[in-house]
């Protein structure tokens, strides 16, 4: 096999796998209980809230918990709106993930009034468009960091201080960009940013939502006093030191991130787009992740493409893994380049730092002989 389709998911490192195997096997109690073998595992907790702090900057007692990226979008977004219910106005972008468009698509069937902010072409962002959208009812600015099908990255210092500096709070959807990217909550305002574990190397079923103290805050899920009472739940510590284990490991493995993905990436976009007639790149060339490369087929419908790419152990995508069942063309082509056709046409690579160049010599040639025969 070989995979190349890391912003869908990531393998587990080696020394999550050993940081987890104890709360699995021995240490399996419950951290909110009163004895010891329970309440000792309140420290394991507090180690990885640390390494997870550390990994975005922030304080310790600014992490919360959660199951996923999807739940830390929720919960932001839902923290913003129970703090001023008066106000009922909510600015994203096109091309944010699922878990924030859909859920904004629900609260406007509940009064909210949703502004979805264009891109251009390239996948950017205007910050006019931004400033214009803002008005008095305005609540929360909800704008990623990273895009999970193009990888182009959204100026987040600007949107963080425009939102600071006109009163609005700010979730940032940073999901794809941890773990790529420096991200330092010191530097940028953000008021909210969600990550999840699966995308830097620890388990799926985890993750967190960074809130900066004294930013508004509310559970989604209620229930016990866990994560000092935003969010109910007993907590699966295996899966909490396992995203401090890799929260420390992304940490540390920063600067060699991009050293390593980018000469792949670009070896296999240049590759296709040098030899392989009618493609095209989308997203901005320089304004994205080191690590994804979406490019379009014309003429040929990506889940062929991909169907003989499964056939040949390469795994790759067409847009987001969580929309992988709906056959309409992806939402983020669409917003750059409404009137193209090509939207069911574009397939998304991201490599991780443990391919190879000799995998990317062996992918090109699969898609090469892919798009041959498709062509017959
Ligand atoms: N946001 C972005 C940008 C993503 O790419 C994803 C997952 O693909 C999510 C949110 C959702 O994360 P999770 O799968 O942990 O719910």
């Amino acid at each position: 096999m070989i995979y190349l389709d890391h912003n869908a998911t990531t393998s587990i490192s080696p020394e999550v796998v050993d940081a987890m195997m104890p709360y699995f096997t021995s240490a399996w109690g419950n951290p909110s209980s009163a004895y010891k073998f329970g309440s000792k595992l309140k420290g394991a907790m507090e180690t990885a809230r640390g390494q997870v702090a550390d990994l975005v900057g922030g304080q310790h007692r600014e992490i919360i918990f959660t199951s996923c990226g999807t739940e830390s979008n929720n919960t932001a977004i839902h923290a913003a709106l129970q703090s001023n219910p008066v106000k009922r106005h909510i600015i994203t972008s096109a091309v944010e993930h699922s878990s924030v468009l859909s859920y904004c698509r629900a609260l406007e069937r509940d009064c909210y009034r949703v502004t979805y902010l264009p891109v251009d072409c390239d996948g950017l962002l205007k910050l006019a468009d931004l400033e214009k959208a803002i008005t008095n009812e305005t609540v929360v600015v909800s704008l990623m960091w990273a895009n999970n099908e193009t990888g182009v990255l959204f100026p987040v210092k600007e949107v963080a201080e425009i939102c600071r500096s006109r009163g609005v709070l700010y979730h940032c959807d940073a999901v794809q960009a941890v773990g790529k990217v420096e991200i330092d909550v010191s530097k940028v305002p953000v008021d909210y940013l969600s990550l999840t574990g699966h995308k830097f190397h620890a388990p799926k079923g985890i993750g967190a939502l960074y809130v900066r103290r004294k930013v508004p805050c509310s559970p989604l899920i209620y229930g016990g006093h866990q994560e000092r009472k935003m969010r109910g739940g007993t907590e699966n510590v295996a899966l909490i030191v396992g995203l401090g284990k890799a929260a420390e490991l992304a940490h540390k493995n920063l600067n060699d991130y991009e050293e390593k993905v980018l000469p792949l990436r670009d070896k296999l976009e240049k590759g296709i787009l040098d030899s392989i007639p009618n493609t095209e790149l989308n997203g901005h060339k320089v304004h994205r992740l080191s690590n994804t490369t979406n490019i379009t087929f014309r003429e040929i419908e990506s889940e062929a493409l991909l169907f003989l790419l499964d056939q040949k152990g390469v795994c790759a995508s067409s847009g987001s893994a969580c929309l992988a069942d709906s056959d309409g063309p992806s939402h983020v082509i669409m917003a750059m380049k409404p009137n193209s056709m090509t939207g069911s046409q574009t397939i998304r690579f991201s490599v991780g730092k443990l391919n190879t160049t000799s995998e990317i010599d062996s992918a090109l040639s699969a898609v090469t002989n892919a798009v041959q025969t498709l062509l017959g």
